[in-house]
Order: C-alpha cells, then sequence, then structure tokens
C-alpha cells in the first residue's frame, strides 16, 4: 500500500523523463528542504491510499514507458513503491526515481532496492542557494543523476533550457510544474495570474 498526492501522464522530458510515463506524486517527505516547492506534499497520509494493483492497472491504462516517482520522498514509501516497480519491470516498463536521500544515507533494505531497480535516480536534497532552473531533473547543482545498467544507461543529460508546465482550469486556477523564468514570473504578475506548484 502507498499513499499518494496526485498522478498524471506526462510528456515532457526534460522534467520527467523520456517517453510517454506515469507521474506519481508520493505523499509525505520527512527530509523537509528549505525553500522546497512541494511543501503541501510533506505531511503523511493525506493523500489517496492505493494498492499495487490499483497502481500497475493506472500504468496498464495507458501506453506508457514507465513510471516517474515524485515527491514528497518516494524513498520513505519504499516498500510499496518497490513492489510497484517490480511488477513494472516484468512488463519491461522503466522507473525513475527522485529522491532527497544519497545512497549512503538509506538504512532500509527496501530502500536501497528501489533505488538499485530504477533505471534513473536523482538524488539529494534541493538547496536553495544553488537554485539553478537550466537543469534538467535537478532543480539545484548539488543534485546527482544515477544511470543504471539497462535501457538508460547511456542516457545523456540535457542542462541549458528550462521548461514550467502552465494548466489553466475551468475556473480560472491555474497550476505549474517545473521552473518559470524570471520573465514569466513578471508576464504572470502583470496578468494578476496566481500559479500555484501542483
Ligand atoms: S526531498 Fe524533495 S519533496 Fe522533500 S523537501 Fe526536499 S525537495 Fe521537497
Amino acid at each position: 500500500m502507498i499513499n499518494y498526492a496526485n498522478h498524471s501522464f506526462e510528456e515532457n522530458e526534460h522534467l520527467y523523463g523520456p517517453g510517454k510515463r506515469l507521474l506519481l506524486f508520493t505523499q509525505g517527505c520527512s527530509i523537509r528542504c528549505k525553500g522546497c516547492v512541494n511543501s503541501h506534499l510533506w505531511n503523511f497520509g493525506e493523500g489517496t491510499d492505493a494498492t499495487t494493483t490499483e497502481i500497475v492497472r493506472l500504468c496498464e491504462a495507458e501506453d506508457i514507458e514507465g513510471i516517474t516517482l515524485h515527491g514528497g520522498e518516494p524513498l520513505d514509501q519504499a516498500e510499496g513503491l518497490l513492489e510497484i516497480a517490480k511488477l513494472l519491470k516484468t512488463k519491461s516498463k522503466t522507473v525513475i526515481l527522485f529522491t532527497g536521500y544519497t545512497y549512503k544515507e538509506l538504512s532500509l533494505k527496501n530502500q536501497r532496492a528501489l533505488w538499485r531497480i530504477s533505471d534513473i535516480v536523482v538524488s539529494g536534497r534541493y538547496d536553495e542557494s544553488k537554485r539553478n532552473i537550466y537543469l534538467q531533473f535537478r532543480g539545484s547543482t548539488n543534485q546527482k543523476i544515477y544511470c543504471h545498467e539497462g535501457k538508460y544507461k547511456d542516457y545523456k543529460i540535457n542542462d541549458g533550457e528550462t521548461v514550467a508546465i502552465l494548466r489553466l482550469d475551468q475556473k480560472g486556477n491555474m497550476t505549474r510544474r517545473g521552473f518559470e523564468t524570471d520573465e514569466l514570473t513578471a508576464l504572470l504578475r502583470e496578468l494578476k495570474i496566481t500559479a500555484i506548484d501542483s
């Protein structure tokens, strides 16, 4: 069983990895980096409970290349997510893990196993003093990327551009994923639009 905040199907390689992916934001983070844009995902248990089967069914609803585990902190729910990752691997799907932990910090067997089974791991605390919006996958320059054996072994990281996904619902509420430039922030301010991180 896992508890997650939300999910969506995304095709944005810069932010979430290659191909169409189920993007799963887990609920709860024990790390709590200063300046984290996902602080609304810090509290545990405030999301939706789901079984391994339910998440795998979600993945099967679309023709996806894999799953991207985001947070919140996925490794705080390593047991359930490891089961999901193992099942998806049997179906030739890939797994990308975003975590605030480094490998050395992992004390639990399930956490280390989830790290190792993931095709790409983006690791390390968000450090707002090292913020850089032009990095692929990462929000600050101290964070590291590990491409493991398998489909993405020779994956080339493409820094130097930035992506912000802004979505407007029918009520006029705007949500944001990724990183906006100062120019875009100024434009939104001028238009009196407040974008909420989702
Ligand atoms: S580990 Fe990720 S979700 Fe948790 S506080 Fe740091 S940046 Fe935010």
